[in-house]
């Protein structure tokens, strides 16, 4: 057995946590870049708080997916206003755009320099500007991990900034700040909180760690997703969720992921599909493929007996199989306001396309099993 772990420097947790953001941040600077999206008012307690703190903050509003021009403004903006810190406050792609400002703040030449498949995939060298992230939606978990996701729409994909320098500083997980989530944009970002604690959990690269994580979460997600959906002014369920997403980023960091990712990343790049909706889509059907194709060529692989464990998680019954962790799944994808992939625009047509760009992802690498392009483009298929 081999593993490492890293993650964000520090991590604070609780309701409310934000109101001590000033008081931890006075040690990066006096000058912030926060980078918030696009209704940057919901971020005035932060922006107060640090004031307060005789902090003044620069705003950045990233509307969107951040491409690469939003990185190089928001570097340029940083530097003009003599920035010592970035502040990241808002959902998956602000924490994004903030670790990728972060990282070129202190690295020498263009974004391009560093960035896989578009660019030239050099290594960054220094550590990232100091950065605090802190999330306002529960799902990605990316206030935790080492990588930025930017769009490149020329080349309909979306490439990854990726380096343990870039891991925060410090990261704030408040609950507090999701009670507004409307019900669509909680379903669909808590479905991809349960996809990044099931995919962790059964690839190739799962270990001791991140299990742990894993398991904790799957519960807290399983018992807690739909009524944070029914009732967005549940604590307890806004809690959960805030957490399983926490677990799911300490996971997928730590471990990997699977097809479901491997084609979010090639939807993601080619469809204006939200990336939660699309994992939330997929799950239910690349976990029974993946299932069905270890029962046929790998049996006594270990992933046969984590689906099982992943059906007694989701169902509280311990004797429960895969199968019935697939039926689960299902069952709440149904039930939940989450559009199928056809909704946006995705046609039998573009089956191919999709898979063939997702068979080379690298979230597919950690799936238990390769899948061939037919079992692909079938489950591919089922969740149009
Ligand atoms: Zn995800």
């Amino acid at each position: 057995m081999q593993f490492e772990f890293a993650t964000a420097t520090r991590i604070v947790f609780g309701a409310g946590a934000v109101g001590q953001v000033g008081a931890y941040a006075k040690q990066f600077g006096r000058r912030a870049l926060v980078v918030t999206g696009g209704h940057p008012q919901r971020g005035q307690k932060l922006l107060d708080n640090l004031s307060a703190a005789e902090i003044h903050p620069v705003v950045y509003s990233v509307a969107g997916e951040p491409e690469i021009s939003t990185i190089e403004n928001g570097v340029a903006l940083a530097w003009k206003e003599n920035c010592e810190f970035v502040v990241s406050f808002g959902g998956g792609s602000v924490m994004d755009a903030g670790k990728a400002i972060a990282a070129m703040m202190t690295n020498e030449g263009e974004l391009l320099d560093y960035l896989e498949i578009v660019g030239r995939g050099r290594s960054l060298k220094k550590r990232s500007a100091p950065l605090i992230t802190i999330p306002t939606t529960a799902g990605t978990g990316t206030e935790v991990t080492r990588n930025a996701v930017l769009a490149s729409p020329q080349h309909k994909v979306k490439v990854s900034l990726r380096s343990p320098l870039m891991l925060a500083r410090l990261a704030v997980i408040d609950p507090e700040l999701t009670y507004a989530l409307p019900p669509a944009l909680t379903a669909s970002t808590g479905g991809d909180a349960l996809t990044q604690l099931i995919e962790p959990f059964v690839c190739l690269r799962a270990n001791p760690m991140t299990d742990g994580f894993c398991t904790e979460g799957i519960q807290r997600a399983a018992r807690s997703l739909r009524e944070a959906v029914l009732d967005g002014q549940n604590k307890s369920a806004r809690e959960d969720m805030a957490v399983a997403s926490l677990l799911g980023g300490l996971a997928l960091a730590n471990a990997g992921l699977g097809a479901v990712h491997g084609f979010a990343g090639s939807i993601g790049g080619r469809f204006p599909a939200p990336h939660g909706a699309v994992c939330a889509a997929l799950l239910p059907h690349v976990m029974a493929a993946n299932i069905r194709a270890l029962r046929e060529r790998a049996p006594d692989s270990f992933a046969v007996r984590r689906y099982d464990r992943v059906a007694q998680l989701l169902t509280g019954n311990p004797n429960a199989t895969a199968d019935a962790g697939v039926e689960w799944v299902q069952k709440l994808v149904s039930d939940l306001p989450v559009p199928k992939l056809g909704a946006y625009g995705i046609g039998a047509e573009h089956v191919a396309e999709i898979v063939a760009a997702a068979a080379n992802a690298s979230s597919m690498k950690a799936n238990p099993i390769v899948l061939t392009p037919d079992e692909l483009a079938q489950t591919l298929r089922l969740a149009l």
